[in-house]
């Protein structure tokens, strides 16, 4: 299976790639031109941290300057939302995890204003869909964006509260990679597979030279 891409951030000059659970490592850093990804210790909060300062730190938005070394962020994910956010303007990138305890806590906010720039162009990944995403209504009531009320659980649209989230940013340019990781079996899902789910790594590369 290869990587799933984003029609904007590639027309945008932008490398990235959401990975499925059949994509090999290789043909992930292949796609990105990169030797390796930076990652951070998630958490579910919203904490946003530059790729050169990422080292053992808990974040979940890794921002890369375009121009400098550690030049290649991804996020892991099965079922919460990849965000990937680049400035045309900068060359600068951010991708964010976002599930609903983030999106509550205001991670896309964190990630989008720690990456800065002007003439943004993002891409929401593969996640789990209102078909799946089952909470209870407490839940449904904090992340908003109910689909579809179901007695005392509701099932919610996170693509569509990280869309709005990106939207009130200032960020109107917005792709969507589409696939709903838990009831397609390409994607690794922690709600079907539970514990022994493996992780997808969304990343993206900043540009190699600062403009
Ligand atoms: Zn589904």
């Amino acid at each position: 299976m290869p990587v799933l891409h984003s029609a904007l951030l590639d027309s945008a000059g932008f490398r990235h790639g959401f990975p499925t659970r059949d994509t090999p490592e290789d043909a992930l850093l292949q796609a990105l031109g990169a030797p390796r990804i930076v990652q951070a210790r998630q958490v579910h909060g919203a904490r946003a941290v530059l790729a050169v300062e990422a080292a053992g730190q808990e974040a979940d938005a890794l921002v890369a300057r375009a121009g400098q070394g550690e030049a290649c962020v991804g996020v892991r994910v099965a079922d919460c939302v990849p965000v990937l956010v680049a400035s045309r303007a900068t060359g600068d990138v951010v991708a964010i995890h976002a599930g609903w305890r983030g999106v509550v806590a205001g991670v896309v906010r964190a990630g989008v204003e720690l990456l800065g720039g002007a003439d943004r162009v993002a891409a929401i990944g593969p996640c789990i869909g209102p078909c799946c995403f089952e909470v209870g209504r407490d839940v449904g009531a904090r992340v908003g964006f109910v689909a579809r009320d179901a007695g005392d659980k509701a099932f919610v649209d996170l693509r569509a509260a990280v869309r709005a989230h990106l939207a009130a940013l200032g960020v109107d340019e917005v792709d969507d990679v589409l696939g709903c990781t838990k009831h397609e079996a390409r994607f690794h899902s922690f709600r079907r597979d539970g514990a022994d789910s493996g992780r997808m790594l969304a990343s993206i590369a900043a540009r190699p030279t600062r403009v």
